[in-house]
C-alpha cells in the first residue's frame, strides 16, 4: 500500500481535521505550540476542538461544499477518528492530501478485514469468524467454542456493538444485542494483561514507538494505562515488533495504536492482536506529561512531513480518565501535587463519556 504522502508543509501551513473531540483537540494544542494552525469540520455543534483552533466547518461529512471550502483552506488533511466516511476521504482525498491513507481507514473500519490484514502479516490474533446470521452465529459458536464475544464488523468501540456469549447463553440474545448485523465472532481471550504500542510512521518511513502502555478497562472503556507495561522485555520486544510491521504494511504516515492481549504461553507469553486504532489513542495520552515529544506532536510531526522526534521517557506515567459523573472528582485532582489535569471543556456529562484525564508521572 502506498501513502500520499506529501511535500513538507511550510510553517505558516495549515493543518485540516476531521473531528473535533478531545483528540482533535489535543491534536490542535500540539500544532500550535509548532506554530501550525488547524481547522476542524465536524459535524456537531460545540466539539471540543473547536474552541482551539483558528477555523471551524460545522458542517456534515457529505456536504461537498462545505468538503470544497475546508480543502481549499488546508495545506494537509487528517482525522481524529476512524468512522470518517470512506467518500469523504476519498473526495477529500482528490484535493489534499489525506493522511493517514484512506485505504487504511477501508481497513479499519471493518473488523473482519482488519483481522484478515493482521493474520495476512503473519501476527497473532484470537481466533474469529465472519457471521451474518444468527443460525451463521450458531454454528460459528460450535467450532469457536465459549465463552466468545460477539462484536459488530463496524462502528463499534469501546465495547459498542459488543455481546459476550458464555456457555448455556441463548444465540439469539447475543445476535439481538449486536443488532443482528454482520458482524465476527471471536475465542474470549483469558488475557493476563492489556497492552498497547502507540506509534509513529513519518512520511520518510522511519518509526518511532512510545513504550508500551499496561490498560485496564472497566465496562470496555479504557480506564487507567500505565507505562511502562509490567511485562519481559521480550513481550515488551515483539508488542513494538508487531507496530512497527503493521505501520509498516500499511506505508502508514502518522501515529497508530495497535491494542493487543498478553497470555501465558506454557512457560512465556504470547501477544495476541486485538485492534488497530489508525489515530492517536488514549492509552498514548501521558506523553503530553511524560515524554519529550506528545503522540500529538509526533502525528502532526508525520503529517505535514515533517522529522519525527526521538520520544524520551520522563518517568513511570500513570494516566486515569474521568468518565461521565468521575469529571466530578476534578475538585480533588486540581489539589494533589505533581496531577496534571486535562479537562475537554465538554458541557454536558453523560454515562460513558471521556470528559477529562489526568496524569500523573513518577519520576
Ligand atoms: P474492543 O472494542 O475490541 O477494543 O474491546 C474492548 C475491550 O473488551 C477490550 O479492551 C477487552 O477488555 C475486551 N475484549 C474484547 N475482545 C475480547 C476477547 N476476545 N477476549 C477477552 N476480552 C475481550
Amino acid at each position: 500500500m502506498t501513502s500520499n504522502v506529501p511535500q513538507s508543509v511550510g510553517p505558516d501551513a495549515t493543518i485540516g481535521i476531521l473531528g473535533g473531540g478531545q483528540l482533535g483537540r489535543m491534536l490542535a494544542m500540539a500544532a500550535a505550540r509548532l506554530g501550525l494552525r488547524c481547522h476542524v469540520l465536524c459535524p456537531e455543534p460545540a466539539s471540543p476542538a473547536f474552541d482551539v483552533v483558528r477555523r471551524v466547518t460545522e458542517a456534515d461529512y457529505s456536504d461537498k461544499a462545505a468538503l470544497d471550502r475546508f480543502a481549499d483552506d488546508v495545506d494537509v488533511i487528517t482525522y481524529e477518528f476512524e468512522n470518517v466516511p470512506a467518500e469523504t476521504a476519498t473526495f477529500l482525498g482528490a484535493r489534499k492530501p489525506v493522511l493517514p491513507d484512506p485505504e487504511v481507514l477501508a481497513i479499519t473500519q471493518d473488523r473482519l478485514a482488519e483481522k484478515n490484514f493482521i493474520v495476512s502479516l503473519g501476527i497473532a490474533t484470537a481466533p474469529y469468524l465472519a457471521v451474518e446470521s444468527e443460525s451463521e452465529l450458531a454454528a460459528a459458536l460450535l467450532s469457536i467454542g465459549r465463552p466468545a464475544v460477539l462484536k459488530t464488523r463496524r462502528f463499534g468501540y469501546d465495547g459498542k456493538g459488543q455481546a459476550t456469549v458464555q456457555p448455556g447463553d441463548d444465540t439469539a440474545t447475543a445476535w439481538a444485542a449486536v443488532g443482528r448485523q454482520p458482524s465476527i465472532v471471536e475465542t474470549y481471550v483469558p488475557f493476563e494483561r492489556e497492552i498497547s504500542v502507540v506509534a509513529a510512521r513519518g512520511y520518510d518511513g522511519k518509526i518511532q514507538c512510545f513504550d508500551v502502555a499496561e490498560n485496564e478497562h472497566a465496562s470496555h472503556i479504557l480506564k487507567v494505562s500505565r507505562v511502562p507495561a509490567d511485562v519481559t522485555p521480550a513481550v515488551a520486544g515483539e508488542a513494538r515488533r508487531i507496530a512497527g510491521l503493521i505501520a509498516e504494511a500499511f506505508g502508514y504516515v502518522g501515529v497508530l495504536a495497535v491494542e493487543m492481549f498478553v497470555v501465558a504461553d506454557g512457560g512465556g507469553h504470547s501477544v495476541l492482536v486485538n485492534e488497530i486504532a489508525p489515530r492517536v489513542h488514549n492509552s498514548g495520552h501521558w506523553t503530553l506529561d511524560g515524554c519529550s515529544v506528545s503522540q500529538f506532536e509526533q502525528h502532526i510531526r508525520a503529517v505535514a512531513g515533517w522529522p519525527l522526534a526521538v520520544p524520551l521517557r520522563y518517568g513511570r506515567a500513570e494516566m486515569v480518565n474521568l468518565i461521565g459523573d468521575e469529571i466530578a472528582a476534578r475538585r480533588h485532582w486540581l489539589d494533589v501535587p505533581g496531577a496534571c489535569v486535562h479537562l475537554y471543556g465538554k458541557q454536558t456529562v453523560r454515562p460513558g463519556r471521556k470528559m477529562g484525564h489526568v496524569t500523573r508521572i513518577f519520576p
